[in-house]
């Protein structure tokens, strides 16, 4: 069994003077990664010229970071230049060499301790402008262990002489998030689904969003809303909706064929939309059904999570079991966004399924006749 140890917070420093735009954010999403340590909050991001550095040396970027973790601080430290390292840090010699990520841990709870090359506090929290200001926004209140100085204290004694560090709006962190917990949220009016409204929310500032910004405010709410609606076919049968509507139609021997039903669905491995039409057909053996039943068949299933060949089965196999006919044909074409928006990117592939029951299945003149009806 692992030792257990109790999570402490601790503040760390990113920065990075290589492609800072996409290192810095990237560099805070890794940490959000990893396990063991949760991120807390995120300060402004600030830019500054580099310390030690020449003319040329590129401005960084830095923003301190409160987490919680339970790992010691030689193995966070070790975490940190996992992450330095996943981000393309070259390690020179020269401690003033340009970077893409630079994680520090500047203070971890209340530890004085020096190790090889390294202290907690980082000598550089009590002197260095860059490390100081944005410490200060995540931890005002936090006590420097050796000096008693709060942070804001440390800050304030080191801005006044050096305006050079500035809060920079080139690119936004997340915010804060430590101090808006759930009891607010509470109180918030409308809520409708507490829990998944509360995960939309951790969700929003996971990917880096404020939840508490204008038009914001109110998305998991609709969200929630939203997502009851896309799958409200857990919680409908197909019984339900064919209702009464199947009828004796004694000598009905022809095909019946409902073209281009449109259906919207959500692919259960990304969660994000599929949709297209399908293409219902069956043999009828003396009952037959309103045909607007078909289009809300399809729902009861499509509004799910699914994959689009287990949605076409489902659609045939309940038209078999509703009217036992002689037999089914399905054939539902789909555009996936998972593949659409994502990765690839083959914005005009869309992929077709079938399923067939009964005679479509055994009788190859039923089934080219089906087809031929679908293309
Ligand atoms: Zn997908």
């Amino acid at each position: 069994m692992p030792v257990q140890t109790a999570a402490v917070e601790a503040v760390i420093l990113a920065g990075s003077n290589i492609e800072k735009e996409r290192c810095l954010p990237e560099s805070i999403r890794k940490l959000r990664r990893q396990p063991d340590i949760t991120v807390r909050a995120v300060s402004t991001c600030y830019e500054s010229e580099a310390v030690g550095g020449t003319s040329d040396t590129p401005d960084f970027f830095n923003a301190a970071i409160l987490v919680t973790t339970s790992l010691d601080p030689e193995t966070l430290r070790d975490r940190l230049h996992q992450i330095e390292d996943e981000l393309g840090r070259v390690r020179t010699d020269d401690p003033n060499a340009p970077r893409t990520a630079d994680l520090d841990i500047i203070y971890y709870a209340d530890l004085v301790k020096d190790y090889d090359g390294w202290s907690i506090p980082d000598p550089a929290a009590e002197v260095e402008a860059y490390v100081a200001r944005p410490v200060s926004e995540v931890v005002p209140r936090h006590i420097h262990p050796v000096s008693g100085r709060t942070t804001t204290e440390i800050s304030r004694s080191i801005d006044a002489e050096n305006p050079e560090v500035a809060p920079s709006m080139a690119i936004r962190l997340s915010t804060p998030y430590t101090t808006r917990a759930l009891p607010d949220f509470d109180d918030v009016e409308g809520v409708y689904a507490p829990r998944l409204e509360a995960i939309v929310r951790d969700q929003l500032v996971e990917i880096g969003e404020d939840p508490e910004r204008e038009g914001l405010q109110r998305t998991p709410l609709r969200v929630a809303k939203a997502m009851d609606f896309l799958t409200s076919g857990y919680s409908t049968s197909v019984a339900d909706v064919v209702n009464d509507a199947i009828f004796d139609a004694e000598g009905a021997e022809e095909m019946v064929v409902v073209r281009d039903v449109e259906y919207y669905s959500m692919c259960e491995h990304h969660m994000l939309p599929f949709f297209g039409k399908a293409t219902v057909a069956y043999l009828p053996k003396g009952e037959i059904i309103g045909l607007s039943k078909i289009a809300r068949i399809v729902d009861v299933f499509a509004r799910r999570l699914q994959v689009q060949e287990r949605l076409t089965n489902q659609v045939a196999d309940a038209m078999e079991e509703i009217l036992d006919p002689h037999g089914v044909g399905v054939v539902m074409e789909g555009k996936h966004l998972c593949m659409m928006m994502r990765g690839v990117q083959k914005q005009e592939s869309s992929m077709v399924t079938s399923a067939m029951r009964g005679t479509f299945r055994s009788d190859a003149r039923t089934r080219s006749e089906f087809l031929s009806l679908v293309t």
